[in-house]
């Protein structure tokens, strides 16, 4: 990305001789210069009317105001530059290498810079925009792995994080399947059938005979019930799953985990989200929401009440005892949220009705 950019930049710079020379003169007058131009010092500029000083800076082409403000006409040449450079940008990408999914060269800076235009503009349109690349570069990146790994056709998407394929909804496949299939992220229907659905399916072959499923595909352990590991974290996906594709298997598995976690889900690492009772108990929200039996209701207040007795379980204490996916702010999420079952949402992973459309 930019190769082709920078060739026709050194073009521009033209021969030998000039580039020795690094750097263009600057042919603005600085500052102080430009007030004096403008007849105004800086100590009378506060005295001077603010009506005044704008019309005076207006007109000798200084480009902000009295109270620092960027004036008007250089505002409108930059959005039009911007407009037209965006063009240019969008034409340019279309030959970019759609395996560079980088923050510095490649999809995720596209997506940053819209998300930075959103920010400036308030603007929707570049909020989706962003969204798009973000979507687009996971599918990738996922595609990528699976035919380097030669699992194309048994699990087309596949990820890894520091060099292993996790499971799991904080750092493994289901969470990023459970993204994809959000009416928010906008995936295409065939790319939903034939690429998620089939390493959704690899992946609930990877459950355990307890219902559990392994932290990594490498991992045979059936050890860990937690969201970021095991049932707790897949569960939600399956839910998706269910709620996309309208197939039982995916409810019926769904329940299956949320057995394991009802036997094997009050943990001795604590109450956290990530890796505690609090997190475990939202799996049981989300199932309720899913088939409104009373069963999972129950559950997930048996699970608060447990969490009522904070600290008396002799639990480890996790290493940010008080933040949000260690620590107490979760616990704490987790109860408000049993104070009105039906409008519960795991932080920062379970999105809202508002972004459904
Ligand atoms: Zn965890």
């Amino acid at each position: 990305m930019g190769e082709t950019m920078s060739k026709r930049l050194k073009l521009h710079l033209g021969g030998e001789a000039e580039m020795e020379e690094r750097a263009f003169t600057n042919p603005f007058p600085d500052y102080e210069a430009a007030l004096a131009a403008a007849g105004l010092t800086t100590g009378t500029s506060e005295e001077s009317g603010c009506v005044r000083t704008q019309s005076t800076t207006d007109e000798l082409g200084l480009p902000f105001h009295h109270d620092g403000k960027i004036i008007h006409n250089f505002v409108r040449r930059i959005q039009t530059k911007i407009k037209d450079l965006l063009q240019q940008m969008e034409e340019g990408l279309k030959t970019a290498d759609p395996h560079d999914c980088s923050a510095y060269t490649g999809w995720t800076g596209i997506a940053l810079l819209y998300l930075q235009l959103y920010r400036v503009t308030c603007d929707q349109t570049y909020l989706l925009r962003s969204l798009d690349y973000v979507v687009n570069a996971i599918i990738v990146s996922g595609k990528t792995l699976s035919r380097e790994e030669r699992k194309t056709d048994r699990c087309p998407l596949l990820y890894q994080w520091h060099r292993k394929q996790y499971v799991g909804a904080a750092h493994g496949m289901s969470g990023i399947y459970y993204m994809l299939m959000q009416p928010a992220a906008k995936v295409d229907q065939e790319t939903l059938i034939e690429m998620v659905k089939p390493s959704i399916d690899y992946v609930r072959h990877k459950k355990f005979r307890s219902g559990n499923y392994p932290s990594s595909l490498s991992n045979e352990t059936d050890r860990l019930v937690h969201w970021c590991h095991g049932a707790p974290g897949v569960i939600h996906m399956l839910m998706q799953a269910y709620k996309v594709f309208k197939e039982e298997k995916y409810l019926k598995e769904a329940m299956e985990c949320s057995d394991v976690i009802w036997h094997r889900g009050l943990l001795r690492k604590g109450y956290g989200i990530c890796h505690g009772t609090s997190g475990n108990g939202y799996s049981f929200l989300s199932l309720y929401h899913v088939t409104k039996d009373k069963k999972y209701l129950y559950r997930a207040c048996k699970f608060a009440e447990w969490c009522l007795d904070y600290g008396a379980h002799g639990c480890r204490i996790p290493d940010r005892p008080y933040s949000l996916f260690e620590g107490m702010a979760g616990a704490i999420h987790f109860l408000s949220d049993i104070l009105v079952p039906e409008t519960s949402r795991f932080p920062a992973f379970e999105l809202g009705i508002s972004q459904r459309n």
